[in-house]
């Protein structure tokens, strides 16, 4: 099941039962859907209710919650260094809902390589990697209407899950964040523009305030989150997440908020 929220007159939120959020964004000539979610309903079928034009999906990165209706799509876009993560995720047969059960994956041979930029005639998606919670992990750019969409790259307002077996360290994403702070610099990037997470209504799950949505700032401080961490200024905290190979620390910075393992913090 589906529901959906106008961002403007050509950009869509969708969210499906899972609260996974994703993202129709429309330009003259076609249409790009940001991920995949995961619910066993038909996500291209459900997309045309409000589009005629050719639409193609990009996906944020390879994480089973992420790629759930790509089959559905003729069209499919991800950052080959994602690859083997997906074709691992798309074989997930977990218990409870965190499973390939009834989904509906297309077959990794398929997929192609992710563009620099996506042209949607009079509306151009740039795409930059944003590595770190997956290898192949990339965000959407879209200058004309100062929106960024950013997968699970960031977290979703309520901390970024680095704790992951295929998460890179605190110190390689702290070199990734630098990267893209200095794109935001490129873009004009400011305080004004809106960034859009993977998962919805996350924002009201932090533990630094009552409503924490993404947004530049929280970028700056996750950067100098890492750094603390890496430096021992900032402590890392017990915090009980299920189900994890390593045990998941927490450590917080301002508005950023990261989980992550003492390994890859390099305590
Ligand atoms: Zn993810
Ligand atoms: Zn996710």
């Amino acid at each position: 099941m589906y529901t959906f929220e106008l961002i403007n007159d050509f950009t869509m939120k969708i969210i499906d039962e899972y609260d996974e959020a994703l993202y129709l964004i429309e330009g003259e000539d076609k249409v790009l859907c940001i991920d995949a979610g995961m619910s066993k309903k038909n996500l291209y079928e459900y997309c045309l209710n409000f589009t005629d034009k050719p639409i193609e999906l990009a996906i944020s990165h390879g994480h089973l919650d992420h790629i759930g209706q790509s089959g559905s799509f003729k069209t499919v876009y991800m950052c080959s260094k994602d690859k083997s993560l997906y074709e691992k995720h798309m074989k997930i047969e977990g218990e409870g809902h965190f499973s390939n059960e009834g989904l509906n994956i297309l077959p990794v041979d398929q997929i192609q390589e992710m563009p620099s930029v996506f042209h949607l005639g009079k509306r151009d998606i740039f795409v930059h990697p944003l590595i770190g919670h997956t290898p192949g992990s990339v965000i959407f750019i879209d200058p004309a209407d100062h929106f960024i969409y950013t997968g699970d790259a960031l977290g979703s307002g309520c901390g970024v899950w680095m704790q992951l077996d295929e998460c890179s360290n605190v110190k390689s994403y702290k070199k990734s964040l630098w990267d893209i702070l200095k794109v935001f610099k490129e873009y004009n990037v400011d305080e004004e523009w809106t960034f859009f997470g993977g998962h919805d209504k996350q924002e009201f799950q932090s533990k630094v305030s009552s409503y924490n949505p993404l947004c530049l700032q929280l970028v700056k401080d996750m950067h100098k989150l890492c750094v603390g961490l890496e430096k021992g200024s900032i402590e890392l905290e017990d915090i009980e997440i299920r189900a994890m190979s390593q045990k998941p620390y927490y450590a917080a910075y301002n508005k950023a908020e990261i989980i992550t393992t003492k390994e890859k913090s390099g305590k």
